[in-house]
């Protein structure tokens, strides 16, 4: 076992064609090339002591496919693997290398349309160019809290964040999140001077004022109320818009404080009447203090003695590990009033959640350190916040949130910097109370996730409008898909939700081997197709009519949908001019921003951006490295970059049976932050399920939520630093990530170091803050913040393990592994991190030391999570992958959230032939059944049942040959097994409760996700019943250990 090991954060690495993130790890940067993994402390890593790598070959194993081993005594003489070269031992988690790719984009110069038609004279475009829209100061820039500072506090401390005086470090990032950076342009001062000056003359601290609240000079007249548009569940009177400040009461500096047992016991010391002086509240630097926040482990040694995540498993021993329902992520172990208040592991995970107290310690746990975020979820409940001051810390600009400490009534400190700040006059006013001086009650400082609605004055133009431009593959081969219909007529369904307002405007372009313009103008009786065949230096014939209000020009909108499936009808063309159109659609959103949406059904195979096929189908089984996951030209990155650069998205719809090329086109999506929806086979008739998907997943990607020009900054606490991002964006600055669009479905990674020792630290935060445009043109900010503890021992680092969200986060890393260096370097890597952490764990944490594969209970899933990577479409060798579908799982892997990720990792199989209402959920008076979830094994299968396996983006119902008769006419309507249909793919709506039930579970799984899978009922001899066995995780194929096998692959490299 070398000592050097797994360390992900700080890999060396070398060609970063894939990762988004181009920031530096500076700590390793100052490494000599090709020496360490390690930080300082660590011992360098020598690649001669690795092991031998990647599982043995199943070859030697007799059985054929599909068979588990059981355990018993005859595999205890489990052989060794061959003996192999030894290789370089990879590590996942390279560094970025290559430059950021803003210099792979010009600037954006003046653009303007390059020709127009004679015959269509029209006024010039608008006197706004690209240039003109970001010159200056950007907007969203909140006035009170920067520039100069106030007589009293540490200039030093408040100069701008952009100025050199700014000290380097992870919690005061250079820039602040309101920024519209260009590329190829150093981002714009962050902090240009406020308008006005915030309360110059107040003193640190003391008696309120007893006048009115002075205004900031240049707010004419009384500030916007606040105001507070909470969810159900806040508390508060139902008034939103909660007029002016009370005056305040005489002798309101005797007023007593809450009853303390209302209070958050962080705060009850803060309410204390402050003519006692700021004594309450004391705290470590580094966070509450100790009455609050318990030693780490106190609380759980209160249980007996080992808390139940450090409970040795001998995982060669214990079979049955799956819990009955999904794994729930795991409580950081923080005393319940932060827990209480802490963001909800549905938005932000980490991989840790007890973060260790340096670099070391990190290194000797040998897992990785990264957060997994779900920043634009969908939420029932949403604390909206409008007011003219937004409270954010000086000199990191953290927003205020329920983790900073009230040293009294008028100052706050900063849980990132710990930068003390004042309390604004207004914050002292609490609008859902109603009343004056208790800022520690504000929704900010009582919700983790909260959304502030910018005040307009800020703002240096008006939001951009909710723009919708339609870019259709109208070829032989589109055509033939039948697509455009289903298209057309959901779009037909579904106008009238599209996100926006009064000014949004949609647009059409279709595309062959010409570019098709559609001129909606108002007052047009029929929708006018101009057809631009110099796709060698495209220009927009009508610039001005392109582009349409859709609430004046609905009608002509409609006709076009009604009469586009037509009008290709019987078209004879094959070639497809992508990147001309898409070129085309980059000019017409330019001006405005706005999402782009393509459909497209073949290889591009002229002009700019054409594309050959680099698929041989003969090498989709092959055990050997799979080539062409990165892309064959940069034309389609480097123009997602122009996009990034205008506020433009382009989502991108694969409809396609033959190769496509996904790794190339794919570009256009994934830095523009963008989405890619894939439909392998699609077919109107041969097809039905992908049909359905198709419908679904368009109704839902039509209406669901939208935020445009947005950009997401993560902040941690100091000595914390976020090193490498993962997910569809271009990282703008070094931790600033450019969304043009961003989407209610979209999950991101970040992984981090501990750059500086956490020694003095109890809790460390972390805080996402999306600042977006709404579709109804409000700009808006939305925050998320976490809080964790800091622990000094490995077995609690161990302890507060994610095993799904390190799982997670490894998937990425893994990604991007098998696209800088090789498939198989990741799947030695993700073999290894298995390896290492275990090692890890039985060598420095386990105290007793027993014979077998030790795990902590905690990280017992590892090693199956592990080995269902490997057996994931995204990274399987050896059984038939069509490189598309693996690239669009690699693709899925980085995007999804991590739930959704997980099934696609490790589906959930269920019994079906016998659900009962036992532990059922009651959801809108609907009974849904809660079967328990089975190990993905045959043994676990029964030919007398039935089996759903939910693996994300698809569902398998498997009916065994002897299934109950009750089953299939109760369920299928069918008289006999062999009735069972081939291609079925909808469970008839019989009047049954065992019909009933199951359409329950199925529907509400569905639900459950913001895309729809396709279900897909088999027989034995079905055709794609091997892509269900395929997903038999713990089963052994001709190409992949069994879980066992696995296991003891594990254990022997251990032992080492
Ligand atoms: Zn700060």
């Amino acid at each position: 076992m070398s000592t050097a090991g797994f360390n992900s954060q700080n890999g060396t690495g070398t060609g970063q064609t894939y990762t988004n993130g181009p920031s530096q790890n500076p700590v390793a940067l100052q490494q000599p090339p090709g020496v360490g993994y390690g930080m300082n402390h660590q011992p360098a890593y020598n690649p001669m002591q690795a092991k031998v790598l990647g599982p043995p070959n199943p070859a030697l194993y007799a059985s054929g496919p599909h068979q588990p081993v059981p355990p018993g005594p005859q595999l205890g003489s489990y052989p060794p693997p061959p003996a192999q070269p030894l290789l370089t031992r990879p590590q996942i988690g390279v560094l970025p290398s290559h430059t950021p790719p803003q210099s792979a984009s010009p600037g954006p110069g003046p653009r303007q349309a390059q020709a127009t038609p004679p015959a269509q004279a029209t006024p010039p475009p608008p006197a706004v160019t690209s240039t003109s829209y970001y010159t200056g100061p950007p907007a969203w820039q909140y006035a009170a809290p920067r520039g100069p500072a106030p007589n009293h506090v540490n200039p030093a401390a408040a100069a701008p964040s952009h100025s050199s005086a700014q000290p380097p470090g992870p919690g005061a990032p250079p820039t602040s999140i309101h920024g519209y950076p260009q590329p190829g342009t150093a981002p714009p001062p962050m902090n240009p001077p406020p308008p006005h000056t915030y309360q110059p003359n107040r003193p640190a601290y003391g008696p309120p004022p007893t006048a009115p609240p002075a205004r900031p000079p240049g707010a004419t007249g009384t500030p916007p109320p606040p105001k507070v548009d909470a969810g159900a569940a806040q508390p508060g009177p139902p008034g939103r818009h909660l007029g002016h400040y009370p005056s305040l009461p005489p002798g309101y500096q005797n007023t007593l404080a809450p009853p303390p047992s209302s209070l958050h016991p962080a705060l009850q010391a803060a309410t204390q009447p402050y003519t006692q002086g700021p004594q309450p509240y004391q705290q470590q630097p580094g966070g509450p203090g100790p009455d609050q926040l318990s030693p780490s482990m106190a609380a759980m040694s209160l249980q007996s003695g080992t808390p139940e995540a450090l409970r040795v498993v001998n995982l060669l021993q214990e079979r049955n590990l799956l819990p009955p329902a999904p794994v729930p992520a795991p409580t950081p172990c923080l005393t319940q009033d932060l827990q209480k208040l802490n963001c909800s592991p549905e938005v932000f995970r980490c991989t840790l959640t007890s973060i260790p107290q340096t670099q070391s310690l990190l290194n000797k746990a040998k897992l990785p350190l990264g957060l997994l975020l779900h920043p634009f979820k969908d939420l029932s409940q949403l604390p909206v916040v409008t007011s003219s001051t937004i409270v954010r810390c000086r000199s990191c600009r953290t927003y205020i949130n329920p983790f900073v400490s009230f040293l009294d009534q008028r100052r706050w400190k900063c849980n990132l910097c710990y930068r003390v700040n004042d309390v604004p006059e207004e914050f002292m006013y609490n609008p859902v109370s109603r009343s004056y001086g208790e800022p520690h009650k504000r929704p900010e400082v009582q919700n983790a996730t909260i959304e502030f609605i910018a005040p307009s004055e800020y703002m240096l133009r008006p939001p951009q409008p909710a723009v919708y431009l339609f870019v259709l593959d109208v070829s032989h081969n589109a055509v033939e898909t039948g697509y455009l219909s289903v298209f057309c007529q959901s779009l037909l369904d579904n106008i009238n939700a599209l996100p926006g307002d009064s000014r949004t405007k949609v647009g059409f372009i279709t595309f062959d081997s010409t570019i098709h313009f559609y001129n909606l103008q108002e007052g047009l009786s029929q929708p006018q197709m101009l057809i631009v065949s110099d796709i060698e230096d495209i220009f927009l014939p009508t610039p001005d009519s392109l582009l349409v209000n859709l609430n004046e020009c609905k009608e002509l909108v409609q006709d076009l949908l009604k009469s586009l499936p037509n009008l290709f009808e019987k078209t004879m063309e094959t070639q497809s001019a992508l990147g001309s159109a898409l070129q085309a659609a980059f000019k017409l959103l330019s001006p405005t921003g706005g999402r782009m949406s393509v459909f497209q059904t073949q290889l591009p195979n002229l002009g700019v951006g054409a594309l050959q096929s680099r698929e041989d189908p003969n090498q989709r089984a092959s055990a050997k490295d799979v080539q062409h996951l990165s892309p064959a030209t940069d034309f389609y990155k480097k123009l997602a970059l122009d996009c990034s650069g205008q506020q433009v998205a382009v989502d991108l719809f694969l409809l396609s049976a033959q190769y496509c090329d996904l790794a190339s086109l794919g570009c256009i999506s994934r830095f523009s932050a963008g989405s890619v929806y894939y439909y392998p086979s699609y077919h109107h008739q041969h097809n039905p399920a992908q049909v359905e998907r198709f419908q679904r997943d368009l109704k839902r990607y039509l209406t669901r939520k939208i935020g445009f020009e947005a950009v997401m900054r993560i902040r941690c606490t100091k000595g914390l630093s976020i090193h490498t991002f993962h997910g569809n964006f271009f990282v703008r600055s070094t931790d600033l990530l450019s969304l043009p669009n961003v989407n209610p479905d979209a999950g991101f990674a970040v992984q981090m170091s501990i750059e500086e020792n956490l020694d003095d630290m109890q809790v460390v935060s972390f805080q996402a803050a999306l600042l977006y445009t709404s579709s109804k043109g409000e700009r808006r900010i939305r925050v998320h913040t976490m809080c964790l503890p800091v622990v000094s021992s490995l077995s609690d680092v161990f302890a507060g393990a994610d095993v799904q969200a390190v799982t997670g986060l490894l998937a990425c890393m893994a990604v991007d592994r098998s696209v800088t260096s090789s498939l198989s370097d990741a799947r030695d890597a993700m073999t290894n991190a298995a390896i290492d952490s275990l090692s890890s764990y039985r060598q420095s944490a386990l105290t007793i030391q027993q014979p077998g594969l030790l795990a902590p209970a905690c990280l017992r899933l590892f090693p199956l999570y592990i080995l269902a990577l490997l057996k994931q479409k995204a990274f399987r060798t050896g059984t038939s992958t069509r490189l598309d579908e693996r690239v669009f799982a690699m693709y899925q892997l980085k995007y999804q959230p991590l739930a959704f990720a997980m099934l696609m990792i490790h589906p959930a199989l269920y019994r079906l032939d016998d659900l009962s209402d036992e532990g059922a959920l009651n959801i809108n008076e609907r009974t849904i059944p809660q079967p328990r979830v089975l190990q993905l094994s045959v043994e676990k299968l029964s030919r007398e049942g039935a089996f759903l396996m939910d693996a994300g983006l698809v569902m398998y119902l498997w009916i065994g040959r002897n299934c109950h008769q009750n089953f299939l006419s109760q369920v299928l309507g069918v008289s006999s097994y062999a009735a069972v249909p081939e291609k079925l793919c909808l469970l008839p709506e019989l009047d049954t409760a065992e019909s009933q039930r199951t359409r329950a579970l199925v529907s509400w799984l569905r639900d459950q996700r913001p895309f729809f899978p396709s279900l897909h009922i088999i027989r034995d001899e079905s055709q794609l019943k091997p892509h269900f066995m395929q997903n038999m995780i713990e089963d052994r194929t001709e190409s992949a250990l069994s879980y066992y096998e696995f296991l003891l692959h594990l254990q022997q490299q251990i032992s080492k």
